[in-house]
């Protein structure tokens, strides 16, 4: 397939052969359609895959050219870089278009932004907090906004955007075409769509189930978290094996949790990264894993997403992802350019069903370890993992009449009054009906309009 065989326009095809594109990505052969015929749709595609096109090119077929000023298409995006590279990447569609293009985000100066607003503007890529000052500012209108794009929705969730995206959805038009596009499917991303989108077609390049044969893949059942720390301190011991150990686990907090015990066991070899975590810090992080000056990465699926490390000798799941794609992406991080890897997978009894789902997606049987004996099991529970008590019926409970109700007692007289400010005040304005002070000019009128 080329591009020739999509709907585009000379001016699109003119732009792509100049950038010596050819031929459309699978994710933008699959959306260029979805896109076009204006429904909702969800696009589930990673950095690198063409994910950007795959909804511009369709927009820019369809977008006609027009004086008015208020932008006909938002694109949030989670951070300023991809504001950026998303302009870029749309400035290089547009070079045979008449189009005007503008990137917002914050942290820098808003006045500048608005100026730029003022000029008139079809296409606005923006972090959504710069978007929503410029929108209560008024200088920026969304009425005309017929195209909503998100990009990168699970790192913005994951970064805590959620309030901030149900803003901005209250001041966009309801009839609206939403393009969302997501590298990971998790619960966050899920509740999203359920709760503002109806039925969204949803467009996914199939992961891969076939897992690379350079992989070896094994398998613990562990009945909680502390007994799995003990498991880990029991593995990560043999460090001359478990050199360079990427750590998956589903939630920040966890990850931070699961940092702290590691870091007490093998002091100055872990680091963290997650989206909580500064930009900085992540990148000194990968920086200290990737040169090996620390062992032991943990990670969260959302951050780890783009990591290209090389020799990763193990991934440990931590816990067992729910999609089995992120189960794809988290073990395709080691066993890279010809070298062995190794994955193994932590199973509690509750997680047993989404291993099962991964198994049946790989069409493979994980090789199952018995856990050694030597481990603890631990009995300590974490929050998550603790049951959630519901009494129904105890029959030593006292019954509400002989629980002790609030002390009633009348009120003295003078606890009676209620406070109506000054009397001095009251008594003149009764006597004359006249105000005392200029700020009450018009007590008169009013009270003559209630007479
Ligand atoms: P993205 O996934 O949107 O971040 O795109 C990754 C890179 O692939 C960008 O630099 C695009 O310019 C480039 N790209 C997008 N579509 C194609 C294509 N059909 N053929 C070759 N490169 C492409």
């Amino acid at each position: 397939m080329t591009f020739r065989d999509l709907n585009l326009n000379t001016p699109l095809y003119n732009a792509l052969n100049d950038l010596g594109f050819v031929a459309p990505t699978t994710i933008q052969q699959e959306a260029f359609n979805v896109v076009a015929s204006g429904k909702d749709i969800v696009g589930i595609a990673q950095t690198g895959t063409g994910k950007t096109f795959a909804y511009m090119l369709p927009i820019l077929r369809h977008l006609k050219y027009s004086r008015q000023e208020n932008p006909r298409v938002l694109v949030l995006v989670p951070t300023r870089e991809l504001v950026v590279q998303v302009v870029e990447e749309i400035e290089k569609l547009s070079k045979y278009i008449n189009n005007r293009v503008l990137g917002v985000y914050g942290g820098t100066n808003i006045n500048t932004q608005k100026q730029a607003v003022a000029q008139g503007l079809d296409i606005i890529v923006a972090t959504p907090g710069r978007l929503y000052d410029l929108a209560v500012s008024r200088v920026l209108q969304l009425k005309s906004i017929q195209k909503l794009v998100i990009d990168e929705v699970d790192v913005m969730l994951d970064l805590g955007f959620r309030h901030q995206l149900m803003n901005i959805f209250d001041i966009l038009p309801e009839r609206r075409q939403n393009i969302m596009f997501s590298a990971t499917m998790t619960t966050e991303v899920d509740d999203l769509i359920r709760d503002f989108f109806i039925s969204p077609e949803k467009i996914q390049i199939a992961v891969s189930g076939t897992p690379l044969e350079k992989i070896s893949q094994t398998r613990y059942d562990v009945p909680n978290f502390y007994t799995k720390i003990n498991l880990l301190e029991h593995l990560l011991q043999d460090s001359e094996n478990f050199s360079r150990v990427l750590i998956f686990i589903g939630y920040k907090r966890l990850a931070d949790l699961l940092f702290d015990k590691l870091e007490e066991l093998f002091p100055g070899e872990c680091c963290v990264i997650h989206s909580n975590k500064t930009q900085n810090y992540r990148l000194r992080s990968i920086e200290q894993f990737s040169e090996g000056e620390h062992r032991i990465l943990v990670a969260t699926d959302v951050m780890a997403r783009g990591l290209d490390i090389d020799d990763v000798s193990h991934v440990i799941n931590f816990d067992t992802p729910e999609y089995p794609e992120n189960y794809m992406h988290r073990i395709g991080r080691t066993g890279r350019a010809e070298k062995e890897g190794h994955s193994i997978l932590l199973s509690t009894e509750k997680e047993q069903e989404f291993r099962e789902n991964i198994e049946a997606l790989m069409q493979l049987e994980i090789d199952y370890e018995e856990l050694p004996s030597s481990i603890a099991i631990s009995d300590e529970l974490i929050k998550e993992e603790r049951p959630v008590i519901k009494e129904r019926y105890n029959p030593i409970k006292r019954s509400q009449e002989d629980e002790p109700g609030p002390a009633f007692h009348e009120k003295k007289d003078k606890n009676k009054k209620v406070n109506l400010g000054g009397s001095y005040k009251r008594q003149i304005s009764k006597k004359y009906k006249k105000p005392k002070t200029r700020g009450d000019k018009n007590f008169n009128r009013r009270n003559k309009k209630r007479r």
